[in-house]
């Protein structure tokens, strides 16, 4: 039963091999077992109960939240000649009919619905006569309530087991923290699921941090890199969007707003014209963001810090779906730790203490000097499996640290303690860089031993520096006001006897991760813009997405290989036999003018 499955991967697909945690998925689904499985963005999710789908007698039906989720993944699955269908509330009725009809008939293997259609009565009862293989719940976080996309109609789906007694029920998320998973089987009732749970790490992501000193001008740097390439920039609020929209625009990139404040109608031009890649850019907030499958977003840059490492994690994770790298840059500053906080003061004390907490993490991993594959990994409960991951700046060494951190980081620490441990970081910053400012002489601390000791480096550096004791426990901040003290550990540096770790600062600087250099080797870049071009004509004229079309690992591997023949391009993943017999012929004769010059 497997061969066949991988034989529909190989035709429909054109992919040769099902990754690990696929394959344990699909064994779940073709043995009838109720499953959870949970696979970060990107990894492979969709496969798991589509493929099965394609061998088994009848229809499997896909809970999905979105009508434009359902949308992307019926186009593309009818690309690839899947009989595919979704049935919603902006269908006609006579349209719904005749998917209803073909259902009916057994001539549908994948059927995409919303959770209040596959509860209503009239439905229940047209699935309950109709031959169905399996259910799948996909997004099934939503159902939970410590997730961060809770939608109460999925709570409903609790019945789903109880209305379609002896069909398997197969969840899907990418949301990781195990409250959430212990949930998804206690809500949807599943009968002694089989728990999938996969790596967290997104390796092709190229994780960045730096602290914001010109939001622009940092922002252009990562779209010059990228141009006409597709990508996201976050921003804290709405007026940063709109801002940060025009400012790009008028420097010449394509680029759209997108935010909650905007007319659906805007909202929806801003995305569609970002999906067709009329746009290059989306400027946005959190608001954007869920129901994009688009596979090739090569740059995700938060303008701003987000308030908690979910967060990140989950708007990180719609770049590089495809596997090539990803560039992540995360611009932050103190500025931004304070808005949230002002932002979390109105909360009710228990939900307030866990968004504090969270927020403190966010910070501590913007101001920290691990690999940050490694500290998000960490966060989410898993460990890295190598001490390089090539892929960030910690391990690309884009962050240097300075040599004589001992002696700076003293400097700081005793700062603090001739301050008596009663002022917080800025004023702790304007002693150690010899402010004027009339509170300092004032208060006489132009007279202290550490007044100016850190005078020649910039204020936004020494700042940053005492960012990072904070982080690595040698300084800690009272819960009011935010007076800074030194801990236990200051003491040892202090004494000598530990040595911190502080950054040097290194803007402009940025060196190539590995996965970018290895997507790319081999491959002719000039070739491969022309292909795109094919590809955009193509998607223009059926009004579909250019990622439905190929992927663009797909065509950078025609760039690099450059078949001549079906049977070569056959062999190149991403291609299967429907789609090389739609567009074959227009991609090979491309390559063959590319190649007569
Ligand atoms: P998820 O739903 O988990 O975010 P997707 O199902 O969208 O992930 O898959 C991410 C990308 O990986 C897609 O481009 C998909 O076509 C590709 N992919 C999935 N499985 C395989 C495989 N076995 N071989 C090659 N590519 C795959």
């Amino acid at each position: 039963m497997l061969g066949r499955v991988e034989d529909a991967l190989k035709h429909y697909w054109g992919y040769d091999s099902f990754r690990p945690m696929q394959l344990k998925a699909i064994e779940s689904v073709l043995a009838g077992r109720d499953s959870i499985v949970v696979l970060p963005t990107g990894g492979g999710k969709s496969l798991c109960y589509q493929a099965p789908a394609v061998t088994l007698k009848g229809t499997a039906v896909v809970v999905s939240p979105l009508i434009s989720l359902m949308q992307d993944q019926v186009d593309a699955l009818l690309e690839c000649g899947v009989p595919a269908a979704r049935i919603d509330s902006t269908m006609t009725y006579q349209d719904q009919k005749a998917v209803l009809a073909r259902v009916r008939k057994d001539s549908i293997k994948l059927l995409y619905v919303s959770p209040e259609r596959i509860l209503s009565p009239g439905f229940v009862e047209f699935l309950g006569n109709a031959r169905l293989s399996y259910l799948t719940v996909d997004e099934a976080h939503c159902v939970s309530m410590w997730g961060h996309d809770f939608r109460p109609e999925y709570r409903e789906l609790g019945r789903l087991k109880e209305e379609f007694p002896g069909l398997a029920v197969h969840a899907y998320t990418a949301t990781a923290t195990e409250q959430v998973r212990a949930d998804i089987a206690r809500q949807l009732s599943l009968d002694n699921p089989q728990v999938l749970v996969g790596s967290f790490d997104r390796p092709n992501l190229v994780f960045k941090v730096a602290r914001r000193a010109n939001r622009l001008t940092q922002v252009r740097a990562v779209l010059e890199r990228h141009k006409t390439e597709s990508g996201i920039v976050y921003c804290i609020r709405r007026k940063d969007v709109d801002d940060m929209s025009e400012q790009l625009c008028q420097a010449g990139f394509k680029a759209a707003p997108y935010h909650a404040g905007m007319t659906d109608d805007d909202r929806k031009r801003s995305q569609d014209a970002f999906i067709k890649e009329d746009v290059h850019t989306i400027v946005a907030t959190v608001a954007f963001g869920m129901g994009i499958d688009k596979s090739n977003v090569r740059y995700v840059v938060h303008a701003g810090m987000p308030k908690s490492l979910e967060h990140y994690q989950q708007e990180t994770g719609r770049a590089g779906r495809d596997g090539l790298e990803a560039e992540c840059l995360l611009l932050y500053s103190g500025g931004d730790y304070g808005l949230w906080q002002r932002i979390q003061q109105d909360m009710e004390p228990e939900p307030r203490e866990a968004a504090v907490a969270k927020l403190n993490e966010m910070y501590a991993y913007c101001t920290g000097v691990t690999c940050r594959h490694r500290a998000l990994s960490n966060y989410f409960g898993q460990d890295l499996d190598k001490d390089n991951c090539a892929a960030c700046d910690v391990c690309l060494e884009d962050l240097d640290c300075i040599d004589n951190a001992l002696v700076t980081g003293q400097k700081i620490l005793s700062c603090v303690i001739r301050l008596k441990e009663r002022f917080g970081a800025d004023y702790t910053t304007s002693v150690l860089m010899g402010s004027r400012d009339q509170r300092i002489t004032g208060n006489r601390h132009d007279e202290l031993s550490t007044y100016g000791l850190l005078s020649n480096h910039s204020k936004r550096v020494v700042r940053d520096w005492v960012e990072q004791l904070v982080v690595q426990g040698y300084l800690q901040k009272a819960e009011e006001y935010a007076v800074l003290s030194v801990t236990q550990r200051g003491w040892r540096v202090l004494r000598g006897q530990e040595t911190p770790v502080l950054l040097k600062p290194t803007e402009g600087r940025s060196k190539v991760a590995k996965v970018a250099r290895d997507s790319w080797e081999g491959v002719d870049p000039k070739l491969y813009e022309a292909l795109r071009r094919v590809r955009g004509e193509i998607a223009q004229r059926k009004g579909v997405p250019a990622y439905i079309i190929f992927h663009d690992a797909t065509l950078r591997e025609m760039a690099r290989t450059k078949p001549e023949t079906d049977d070569e391009l056959l062999l190149i993943t991403g291609v299967g036999r429907r789609k090389c017999l739609q567009y074959g012929e227009a991609f090979l004769e491309r390559i063959q003018k590319y190649r007569r010059g």
